[in-house]
């Protein structure tokens, strides 16, 4: 715990976590987090991860993903962020249109046939961030702790148990909240991805769908830089392992390998693993527990990283309120 007692102690240091430890601190609040995990072992730092923002429910997903953006695309600018502009397609295994968000991005235009593979029929272009979560996380990091925020590992076990020690608990612990507060609604998505040398890939593919779950299989190529692309993915519902499943991981990269044939010739550099924490809605959200303040900000699915800095001023926000 941090020496002195801070106006906020956020639970959890994933990517919900530290950035919402930004936006408070930015407010001139002191703030310390605690968490069971340290960032470099959490959801977070295994995600792909590029902004997407389809796979969470809320009515504010628009409004938080745009934010994001937002600030993504600030940070790419920056070196030592792990945040880059990347230009690539985006593809369905139906035929449907465009979405509306995808249209509004950057250099958005319908694929045309020859540029897509079987099995996929229809599709599009467009420029997001693509985050390189190790690099991104380490970054947040550094900067947190220029602002004199604090960290310390440890599991919390109740709410109760932190409520007295600062005028206001934010609770960012992702597939933790079912634990800590018993929430069932909140369901693991195992993920997996491969890690593998890029052979010259400097465009990205992302397979749509409506849903998450809606493709066990869901196939994505996002190149992290010269030397390293990742390969995805899987989307597992309601399963917790943490377990490299080869099987998965050799499907994964024959999708991949028919969807870009470069990667036939790649090595396998590792595997990356996560449980998505899937939550109808995103919980964001102030409840004042026994004159004590808690503010949530968990459940955000396949789409953490995406909704991150509009999730977090929002809980500035709900913190701020009177
Ligand atoms: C394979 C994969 C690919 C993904 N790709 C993308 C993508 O391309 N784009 C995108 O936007 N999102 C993507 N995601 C989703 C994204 O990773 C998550 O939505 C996001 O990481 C959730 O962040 P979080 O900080 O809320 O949770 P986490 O990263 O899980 O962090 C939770 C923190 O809370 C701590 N904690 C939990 N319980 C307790 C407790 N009781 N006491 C103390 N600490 C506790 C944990 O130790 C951890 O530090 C992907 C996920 C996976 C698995």
């Amino acid at each position: 715990m941090a020496t002195v007692r801070p106006d906020a102690l956020i639970i959890g240091a994933g990517v919900s976590g530290l950035t919402t430890a930004v936006r408070l601190a930015e407010r001139g609040l002191t703030v310390h987090i605690v968490s069971k995990e340290l960032t470099a072992c959490t959801t977070s730092a295994n995600a792909g991860a590029i902004w997407d923002p389809i796979y969470a429910t809320h009515e504010a997903v628009p409004r938080w993903s745009a934010e994001t953006y937002e600030v993504l695309s600030e940070l790419a600018g920056a070196p030592g962020t792990g945040v880059r502009m990347v230009s690539g397609v985006e593809a369905s295994r139906t035929v449907i249109p465009a979405p509306a968000w995808a249209r509004q991005l950057p250099g958005f235009r319908e694929c045309r046939a020859d540029e897509l593979r079987e099995p996929f029929v229809s599709g599009w272009r467009y420029t997001a961030p693509i985050v390189d979560m190790p690099v991104y996380l380490d970054h947040l990091l550094r900067r947190l702790t220029s602002m004199g925020v604090t960290l310390a590992e440890g599991a919390v076990s109740s709410l109760d148990e932190v409520t007295g020690l600062a005028d206001v608990v934010v609770n960012c612990t992702g597939i933790g909240a079912r634990e800590l507060l018993g929430d069932q609604s909140v369901t693991p998505v195992r993920g997996q991805l491969v890690a593998m040398t890029n052979p010259g890939i400097t465009e990205f593919f992302a397979e749509h769908t409506a849903e998450l779950t809606e493709e066990p299989d869901i196939t994505y190529i996002l190149p992290q830089g010269p030397d390293v692309v990742l390969l995805g993915g899987s989307a597992e519902d309601r399963v917790d392992s943490l377990i490299l499943d080869k099987t998965v991981a050799d499907g994964i990269v024959e999708r991949c390998v028919a969807v870009e044939p470069a990667l036939a010739g790649a090595e396998v550099l590792g595997h990356r693993i996560g449980l998505r924490p899937h939550r109808e809605p995103v919980r964001v959200e102030r409840e004042e527990r026994d004159g004590a303040t808690v503010v949530h900000n968990y459940g955000h699915g396949g789409a953490g990283v995406s909704l991150s800095w509009g999730c977090a001023s929002d809980v500035a926000r709900l913190v701020a309120a009177p």
